[in-house]
């Protein structure tokens, strides 16, 4: 049996790995000039390449669709993913939060054990080739169109990745050549990405660590709360949880929304009040902007003076109660206004894509074309950071080659 397999990412390679570990005849075709174009860029160049949890608290990390990928996690959960590679000789480590990457640190090294099992199963790889059209006859695909000519096959694996960072390759295009043949793709919203605010403070490069930001709407009703880490960008907010807060509120029509932070999350209002009056106490002769440098880190200083209105040449002995509950207030409620989610092509993941209504869950297999498998990003699911979008990439793919291999 002969399976094509489009796309040589994540998905694509697992599942001609496993097409051609359960007998088939296996070509893998990818556009650009190398497999795994996206996977060099993943985890800062480390890869975070799965995370090892149970399959249950992994669908809990899934934003959508996570029924959909109940059987497909649960054939090939996380612990097999570190199996896999270790037994092709890429050892692994575990860091904080089960984020499993390479011992060596380097995502390059995942591609290439990838790779290095294509070739040892024989695999036909034909990169600089992209399929153009799928054709079909009878109701069945029968041949791929590709810009180095016509593919014959008998199945077809479509792992063409989502819509976003264009330039790996991951286009968008899997979704035209799905719709061709009749797939519904769902609306697509970039997830995993930064927030563009209103406010320009100038803290590009400053990072908060233990703070607690809310998404607040316009009717005042916290939409996303979290506490951890966030980071100031040259037109907005990213780290952790602004890229966690995206995932669930990419949707909708964020511009005027209220990102609600707070500095101090640890201490109630009375406690940091305690805390800034003892300080005050201790420095009485300092001027308000020389007295903050325990509370805040220094670049934010002249923002949060800024925002109090508070003289900061005024002695802290002078600064009355009410200045000190306008301070508290800020450290514990720092607002920006949101404008608009980051752009689809910077965005970590897509979500939306080829509808689960239309795919069997167990099998990958398109519910409208018999021979038609799907895998990875380009289906609409997605999950949050700490290395679950490549295992839903490297399960799917798997469930698809071995399904597409060893069914009739
Ligand atoms: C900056 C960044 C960092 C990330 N870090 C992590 C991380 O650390 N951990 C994690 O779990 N996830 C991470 N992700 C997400 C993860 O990389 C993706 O979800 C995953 O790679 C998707 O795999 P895929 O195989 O479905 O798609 P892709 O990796 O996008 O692969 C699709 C492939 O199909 C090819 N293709 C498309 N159309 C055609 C066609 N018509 N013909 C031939 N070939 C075609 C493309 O060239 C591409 O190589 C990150 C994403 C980004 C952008």
């Amino acid at each position: 049996m002969k399976i094509c397999v489009v796309g040589g990412g994540a998905a694509g390679m697992m599942a001609a790995v496993t097409a051609a570990r359960n007998g088939a005849e296996a070509v893998l075709i990818e556009s650009n000039e190398k497999l795994g174009k996206k996977i060099y860029i993943t985890g800062k160049g480390r890869c975070n390449m799965t995370n090892f949890c149970s399959p249950q608290t992994f669908l809990t990390n899934v934003v959508t669709n996570q029924k959909f990928l109940y059987g497909a996690i649960n054939l090939f959960p996380p612990e097999k993913t570190v199996e896999f590679f270790n037994s092709l000789g890429l050892a692994t480590k575990t860091e904080r939060g089960d984020r499993v990457f390479p011992l060596s640190d380097k995502a390059s090294d995942v591609t290439k054990t990838l790779e290095k099992e294509l070739t040892r199963l024989g695999c036909d790889i034909k990169l600089n080739t992209k399929v153009k059209s799928i054709d079909i006859n009878n109701g069945k695909i029968v041949s791929l169109t590709t810009t180095s000519g016509i593919v014959l096959c008998d199945k077809v694996i479509l792992a063409c990745g989502g819509a976003s960072y264009a330039a790996t390759g991951s286009d968008g295009n899997g979704f035209s050549l799905a719709k061709s043949v009749g797939h519904t793709v769902t609306n697509l919203y970039p997830s995993l990405v930064d927030i563009k605010t209103k406010e320009d403070y100038s803290l590009a490069g400053l990072s908060l660590t233990n703070v607690n930001i809310s998404i607040v709407d316009y009717s005042g009703k916290t939409i996303f709360s979290q506490f951890g880490e966030a980071l100031f960008t040259h037109d907005g907010i990213s780290g952790p949880i602004i890229l966690t807060a995206s995932a669930y509120i990419n949707k909708q029509n964020i511009n005027g929304f209220t990102i609600a932070i707070d500095l101090k999350p640890a201490l109630t209002n009375e406690i940091l009040d305690a805390r800034i009056l003892r300080d005050f106490s201790i420095n009485s002769n300092k001027t308000f902007k020389n007295s903050l440098n325990g509370l805040l880190p220094e670049r934010l200083i002249s923002v949060i003076i800024e925002v109090t209105k508070i003289n900061p040449d005024k002695k802290v002995n002078q600064i009355t109660a009410e200045e000190r509950a306008i301070l508290v207030k800020t450290l514990k409620n720092f607002t920006l206004t949101a404008v608009k989610i980051g752009d689809l092509n910077t965005a970590v993941v897509t979500s939306g894509g080829v509808s689960v209504k239309e795919i069997n869950p167990k099998t990958m297999q398109s519910k409208l074309i018999e021979n038609l498998y799907f895998a990875g990003e380009m289906i609409d699911v997605d999950a949050l950071t700490g290395g679950f979008n490549l295992q839903i990439a490297f399960s799917t793919g798997y469930a698809a080659g071995l399904y597409a291999a060893t069914e009739k």
